[in-house]
C-alpha cells in the first residue's frame, strides 16, 4: 500500500465565523472526487466544532491548529486534547513554526503534546523545519534530528504509524519562497532517513511527510511528483477555495 496523499489547510488565525462556513461550503461543492487524496482543514478554534459538524461524512477531516498537553486545569486561554476531541477534530497540529518562534514551544512540549494526543485519540500532525540562518550555517540536519528525536521520544512504533510529518522550512513559511523541488525533496528523504533509525525501513517507508512553506497553485505539481513528498501543508493559499481547491486537484 502507498503512502496516504494528505492536501492540509492551515486557516490560521484568519476567518470570521461567516467566512469559515462559507469556505467550507465552496471546498465541499468545490471538491468533487478527491480520490485517494486526503483533505484535512485546520481552521480557528472557535469554529472547528461548526466546521466539523459541516464536514461529518464528508471527504474533508478536520484538525486543531493548537492543544495544551495538560488534561485539564487552571490554564486560562488553553484548549485541551478533550476539548479538541469533542469538538470533532480528528488531527491535531503540533509544533508548527509559529507555536515555536512567536510562543516559544520547544521541543520537550511537542513530545508532551503528541503523547496527549494519542491519550485522547487525535492524531498528530507534527511540523519541524529550520530556520534560515540555519540553512545558512548548513545545521538544517542537526536541526531537523534534534526536532526529530525530541518530538518522537518515547513514542511507540505503533504509534508512528499514525503520525504525519510536515517539514516547513521557516523561511518558505508566509514568504512566498518556497523551497525548490530538490530542496525539499532532499529535506524530506533526510526525514524519512530519520525515522528509518528510529523505527526500521518498514514504518519510516509508511509514514507521509507533507511538505509546507508557500505552497500555490503554480508550484504544486513539481513539489507533489517528488519521491518522498507525499502531500502539502497549505496557510496562505488554503484561504481561498479556488486556490485550495486548485492544489488538491494537481
Ligand atoms: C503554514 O501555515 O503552515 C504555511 C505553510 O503557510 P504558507 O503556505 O502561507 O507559507
Amino acid at each position: 500500500m502507498g503512502r496516504r496523499e494528505i492536501f492540509a489547510g492551515n486557516w490560521k488565525m484568519y476567518k470570521t465565523y461567516l467566512e469559515a462556513e462559507k469556505l467550507v461550503k465552496e471546498l465541499l461543492s468545490g471538491l468533487g472526487s478527491a480520490g485517494k487524496k486526503e483533505v484535512i482543514i485546520f481552521p480557528p478554534a472557535p469554529f472547528a466544532r461548526h466546521c466539523a459538524d459541516m464536514c461529518k461524512g464528508t471527504a474533508i477531516d478536520v484538525g486543531m491548529q493548537n492543544m495544551y498537553f495538560e488534561d485539564e486545569g487552571a490554564f486560562t486561554g488553553e484548549v485541551s486534547p478533550a476539548m479538541v476531541k469533542d469538538a470533532g477534530c480528528r488531527y491535531i497540529l503540533i509544533g508548527h513554526s509559529e507555536r515555536r518562534h512567536v510562543f516559544g514551544e520547544t521541543d520537550d512540549d511537542v513530545n508532551k503534546k503528541i503523547k496527549a494526543a494519542f491519550k485522547h485519540g487525535l492524531e498528530p500532525v507534527l511540523c519541524v523545519g529550520e530556520l534560515l540562518e540555519e540553512r545558512e550555517k548548513s545545521i538544517t540536519d542537526t536541526v531537523l534530528k534534534r526536532q526529530m528525536e525530541g518530538a518522537l521520544k518515547d513514542i511507540t512504533a505503533v504509534q508512528m504509524e499514525k503520525v504525519v510529518i510536515a517539514y516547513e522550512p521557516v523561511w518558505a513559511i508566509g514568504t512566498g519562497k518556497v523551497a525548490t523541488p530538490e530542496i525539499a525533496e532532499e529535506a524530506h528523504a533526510m526525514i524519512r532517513g530519520l525515522l528509518k533509525g528510529i523505527y526500521g525501513t518498514k514504518i519510516a517507508d509508511s509514514v507521509s511527510i507533507l511538505y509546507g512553506g508557500s505552497v500555490k497553485p503554480d508550484n504544486i505539481k513539481g513539489l507533489f511528483s517528488m519521491e518522498n513528498i507525499d502531500g502539502v501543508l497549505v496557510g496562505g493559499a488554503s484561504l481561498k477555495s479556488d486556490s485550495f481547491l486548485d492544489i488538491v486537484h494537481v
